[in-house]
């Protein structure tokens, strides 16, 4: 855990949010190459959504929305909340499942003082709208990005002419203030969601249920992660939400051990009902004009935290090497370290690097290949240190080849290319690198 934490500041993935005043709270901001893996994962997954799927559209809502939909979500009453306990000698808070041992011991985890009764605490993050801070402007930050699809369920199946079973995508950011934030971005207060709500009728749920989980499932085995760190645990009755009627958590083996990066949760109706009730607005799905069969679609929902998958990818990619891949160089009698990220999922694509940096016709010749990669891949340029030192550098933050321009380049207009994983090396015409990169 903490190499992976300490690769992901040094490299450039992840930093502590406001870090020159001492970070703030839980909150991370992502470097050069954490906003490019953060995008590649969301690309990733709308395209797994919307372009593998003909019945899947997208949706990007508001984060801000009328207070009223919190309350007919059931945010605002005891169902979003988590009971908390306070430790009476050194004042750390902890949600009440995190206590150690039997709950009802009160002992504090840290210091073994003793705990607070229990008392439920709302996760919903206020704010105001508006200039002045009565309660006429108060409103929240959403706490998941499904209400908006739930808002919307009318305007997109109207517009788009969609018929039951359809689904509706959406990618955004979620807020939840967390008692007991922790383990790097595992859990924060400020995070993002990939969700896919599936509306269907009442008696298919179950079976579209089963269909999305395995779905779900195939996109982490398709983007390379380890079968063995991947684990489904089917949610006790008595620990579901309040809208769920079932509960499945995609579990990922983290260094601190399986924890849950995503959930399929049958809602039933709970969704649009309520918000039929609170809005007045009819919800109800009618196979066919005036039918009088009109009933409110029962929907599964899919979710999973970009962070939070993004954290899981990372560890499954995370090796070492001990006395390194190359014996090659000085360097290989340290611990080498790369990352064997999915080839969609890697940041950097290619690297090319000049063999060496004192002769101009190289370095020329290094900066055109350069500038001609750079537009149809993420490509970087890097000239200081050894070779062996380079191709260890982007080993580091998993970059799938690297391109090297040397002294026969120069008469052949020909360069070498390094495959990451096999460290296998070919030489190849600078005219047909674009294609064989694609390739
Ligand atoms: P947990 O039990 O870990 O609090 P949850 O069951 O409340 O999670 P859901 O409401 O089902 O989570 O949210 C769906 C997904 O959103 C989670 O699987 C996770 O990937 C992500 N997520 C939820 N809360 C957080 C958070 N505080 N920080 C980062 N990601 C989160």
């Amino acid at each position: 855990m903490e190499k992976i934490v300490s690769l992901s500041k040094r490299r450039g993935f992840i930093f502590p949010s406001s870090e020159i005043y001492g970070g703030f709270g839980s909150c991370y901001d992502f470097g050069p190459l954490g906003v490019e893996l953060k995008n590649n994962i969301k690309k990733s997954w709308w395209d797994e959504m919307i372009k593998k799927h003909d019945d899947i559209v997208g949706l990007d809502a508001s984060i801000l929305m009328n207070p009223k939909v919190w309350k007919a979500s059931g945010h605002l009453t005891a169902g979003f909340a988590d009971e908390l306990v306070e430790c009476k000698k050194c004042h750390r808070r902890f949600r009440l499942d995190e206590t150690k041992g039997d709950p009802l011991s009160f002992i504090c985890p840290e210091c073994g003082g003793e705990l607070t009764k229990p008392r439920k605490f709302n996760l919903m993050m206020k704010t105001f709208v508006g200039p002045l801070e009565d309660e006429a402007s108060e409103t929240y930050l959403r706490a998941e990005t499904c209400q908006g699809v739930y808002t919307n369920f009318k305007n997109v199946m109207q517009t788009i002419r969609l018929k039951i079973p359809f689904g509706i995508a959406q990618i955004g950011k979620a807020f939840r203030n967390e008692i007991n934030p922790k383990d790097f971005i595992y859990r924060t207060r400020e995070f993002e969601q990939m969700e896919m709500q599936w509306f269907c009728e009442p008696k298919k749920a179950y079976k579209f249920f089963d269909f999305w989980l395995k779905q779900r499932l195939n996109w982490y085995y398709d983007l390379g992660i380890n079968k063995k760190n991947l684990r489904t645990y089917e949610v006790p009755k008595k620990e579901l939400a309040h809208y769920a009627k079932r509960a499945v958590d995609i579990e990922y083996k983290f260094p601190f051990g399986w924890q849950e990066i995503e959930g399929i949760h049958n809602r039933g109706d709970w969704d649009l009902s309520n918000h039929s009730k609170h809005s007045g607005e009819d919800l109800k799905y009618d196979p066919s004009a005036n039918s009088g069969q009109a009933y409110f679609p029962h929907i599964i929902e899919t979710s999973v935290g970009v962070d939070r998958s993004l954290f899981a990818f990372l560890c499954d990619a995370y090796q070492e090497v001990k006395g390194g891949r190359t014996k090659t160089t000085k360097s290989a009698k340290e611990l080498e370290v790369f990352l064997k990220l999915h080839k969609s999922l890697a940041p950097v694509k290619a690297a090319v690097l000049p063999l060496v940096k004192n002769k101009a016709e190289i370095v020329k010749k290094a900066k055109h290949v350069y500038h001609t990669l750079k537009p149809h891949f993420m490509t970087q340029y890097d000239e200081t240190g050894s070779i062996g030192r380079r191709y260890r550098r982007q080993d580091e933050i998993g970059t799938l080849f690297c391109i090297t321009v040397d002294f026969d380049s120069l008469e052949k207009d020909d360069v070498t290319i390094r495959d990451r994983d096999t460290m296998k090396q070919e030489r190849i015409k600078i005219k047909d690198l674009i294609e064989c990169l694609k390739k």
